[in-house]
């Protein structure tokens, strides 16, 4: 019961939100930790400000599923900003710390990512999430002097780190949010502890982050739909993959509107707003769920040609579903044959 009072007040208020991907023809559900010998075992948990749930298949995926929650709880409780015993929370606090081997990680990957997409990936966006007051209870559009005083500091570029004594030192102002990339690495994790206990099978949705291990059961492909960034009911195509993840970032999926107007939770770190780029939505799918975050979250904000570009230089990297503002669909090559839709759709070569 613990794990459903867990879907409290943030469960009720944020069941709406909707998530990126769907599952099409998962065999997924389930309060808690349930089993059934042919549906293998499911459950749900609220953490990381998302509803997550989880299938896994095989002899030991009962074992297995108490720790996935652990682990998921784990990270929760390490990599959120707002907990205030969280190791990110006091790491902002006391502008510096000792990272632990996960935050140690995940900063180094952050700051490979930044520099990889030219900052579009940043790692030290919180301050001004913090003015937009995304990840509390009231958003707000912040003034337009705070923004500006504390845009200088989201490229971490003074910050110092010592990779032999795991020490990061922050300039004053300056602070760190994992939320671009958590969830991925949260999947990728599942997927190292699942192997341990031999679970060759298994289907979790963190949230719409959808991290795949193997094919289903009967070695068939999984079916991950694509939501409709726009709001429709169906969507807008369907991929069927194995042991991949799949990721999707939008500005539909967190936002608050003021005077008529929607504000998203994905900022452009060259502006302090918003990211206005032309896309609706980026769906990643590439074998490592870190990576495949990072990167929904960096071409989101880059837009439709420098993503392009990003994913010719590195083709074999990663795949992408691009869905613009005006409903275009676009696919990268190495989709064809696993994307299907209803509607018309180009392919990026
Ligand atoms: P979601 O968390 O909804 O799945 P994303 O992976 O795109 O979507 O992550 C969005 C989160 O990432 C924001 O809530 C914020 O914590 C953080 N973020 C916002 N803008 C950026 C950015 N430009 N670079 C890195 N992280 C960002
Ligand atoms: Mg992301």
């Amino acid at each position: 019961m613990k794990r459903i009072n867990r879907m409290n007040r943030k469960m009720i208020r944020k069941i709406a939100l909707a998530v990126g991907v769907s599952l099409a023809f998962s065999g997924c559900g389930g309060i808690g930790n349930s089993a059934n010998p042919n549906s293998g075992v499911s459950g749900e948990v609220y953490a990381m400000d998302t509803y997550m749930t989880y299938t896994l298949y095989g002899d030991r995926a009962q074992e297995a599923a108490d720790e996935v929650l652990k682990e998921i709880e784990r990270l929760d409780a390490l990599l959120s900003t707002e907990q205030a015993q969280s190791e990110i929370y006091i790491l902002n606090q006391n502008k510096g710390g000792v990272l632990s081997e996960d935050t140690a990680f995940l900063w180094d990957y952050s700051r490979r990512i930044s520099d990889e997409t030219q900052g579009a990936f940043a790692v030290g966006i919180y301050p001004v999430m913090k003015l937009w007051g995304f990840g509390e209870e009231k958003q707000q559009v912040p003034d337009e002097e705070a923004l500006k005083e504390v845009l200088p500091f989201v490229d971490l570029a003074k910050a110092e780190w010592t990779e032999q004594s795991k020490l990061l030192t922050l300039p004053e102002g300056a602070a760190v949010d994992f939320g671009g990339i958590a969830k991925g690495y949260t999947g990728y994790r599942l997927r190292e502890l699942l192997k341990q206990f031999g679970i060759e099978h298994a289907l979790i949705n963190l949230g719409g982050n959808v991290q795949l291990i193997g094919s289903k059961p009967d070695g068939t492909s999984y079916r991950i739909g694509i939501k409709d960034p726009m709001g429709g009911a169906s969507p807008v195509g369907v991929l069927s993959v194995k042991d991949v993840a799949v990721i999707s970032s939008g500005g539909y999926e967190r936002y608050f509107e003021e005077g008529g107007i929607r504000y998203h939770h994905i900022i452009d770190p060259a502006t302090g707003y918003p990211a206005e780029s032309g896309l609706a939505s980026v769906t990643i799918v590439a074998e490592d769920g870190t990576l495949a975050d990072a990167y929904s979250t960096a071409l989101y904000v880059m837009g439709l040609d420098k993503a392009c570009s990003f994913w010719r230089e590195r083709p074999e990297t990663f795949q992408a579903v691009f869905v613009t503002e005006e409903g275009k669909i676009l696919i990268t090559k190495g989709l064809e044959g696993v994307f299907t839709s209803p509607s018309k759709y180009e392919t990026i070569k």
